[in-house]
């Protein structure tokens, strides 16, 4: 098993990719520990229980430092943490609605802020360990612009990006890794007003050379990877995992 012996706490965990995070990292042998908003937390952590696996659960705003101690004292436990998955994120309204501060302010504090104090949280424990990765999610909207998604959402997805790249560069020579997954397009329930209206989600199909959406499973695999020691040299990263979005 690929994550044998490794403690990975995910932040939200309770459903979409980092659910499927929980679900995979669990099935490699990790101790997981989910950090949600939502109390569906509880049932994503049972279900991995009851597959075998070991999970919990963990209330955790990821905008709020108190959460965050809670959240890795929790993953900690007697143990060690060895994988942060700074996964929460909000897309705020899309297709060109209103730009108000607040709105700006809301997806910033969780998408940007949010990563920001996890990953605050988890070096000292990381350091204490000899090391770590941390995996924080993007998205392509962090690399390239779109005249459908709130800037905000944009803005914030390119600040993890080069969060992502200062972190790595700081903590490289005491073994902590730190390394961007970039979705395109996942079927989640984040994405699902778009998808269930034909005429937006013709236009996402048309933006994707691969001609479809991902699926939250293929999320994971990549930022399995990463958490893996099969990923030893590499940090500061950018796994582009969006059927081709940006390439073209
Ligand atoms: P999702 O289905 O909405 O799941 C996100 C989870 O994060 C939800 O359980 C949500 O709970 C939780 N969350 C939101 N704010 C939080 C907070 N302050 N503290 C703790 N948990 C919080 O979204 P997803 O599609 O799986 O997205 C996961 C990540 O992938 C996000 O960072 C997103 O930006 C990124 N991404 C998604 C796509 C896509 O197409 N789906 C593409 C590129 C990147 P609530 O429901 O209570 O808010």
């Amino acid at each position: 098993m690929r994550l044998q012996g490794k403690v990975a706490l995910i932040s939200g965990g309770a459903r979409g990719i980092g659910a499927a995070h929980a679900r995979l990292f669990a099935k490699e042998g990790a101790e997981v520990v989910i950090g949600d908003l939502l109390d569906e937390g509880n049932m994503v952590a049972a279900e991995i229980q009851q597959a075998g696996g070991k999970a919990r659960f963990v209330r955790l705003d990821v905008s709020n430092e108190d959460d965050w101690r809670r959240a890795i004292a929790e993953a900690v436990g007697p143990g060690r943490l060895n994988v942060l998955v700074n996964n929460a994120g909000i897309s705020g309204s899309q297709w060109g609605d209103s730009l108000t501060p607040e709105a700006w302010d809301a997806i910033m504090e969780v998408n940007v802020t949010g990563v920001f104090l996890g990953t605050r949280a988890a070096v000292g424990e990381m350091l204490k360990a000899g090391g770590g990765s941390i995996i924080n999610i993007s998205s392509q909207m962090g690399i390239v612009g779109s005249g459908a998604t709130h800037p905000a959402y944009n803005a914030s997805k390119g600040a993890v990006r080069s969060l992502t790249k200062a972190v790595a560069m700081q903590y490289a020579r005491q073994g902590i890794r730190c390394n961007s997954v970039h979705p395109g397009p996942i079927d989640t329930p984040m994405a699902d007003a778009i998808y269930h209206d034909p005429k937006k989600l013709e236009w996402v199909h048309s933006m994707v050379p691969l001609g479809r959406r991902g699926n939250p499973e293929e999320v994971a695999a990549g930022s399995l990877y990463l958490a893996s020691d099969e990923s030893s040299y590499v940090t500061g990263a950018e796994l582009v995992i969006d059927g081709g979005w940006v390439a073209q």
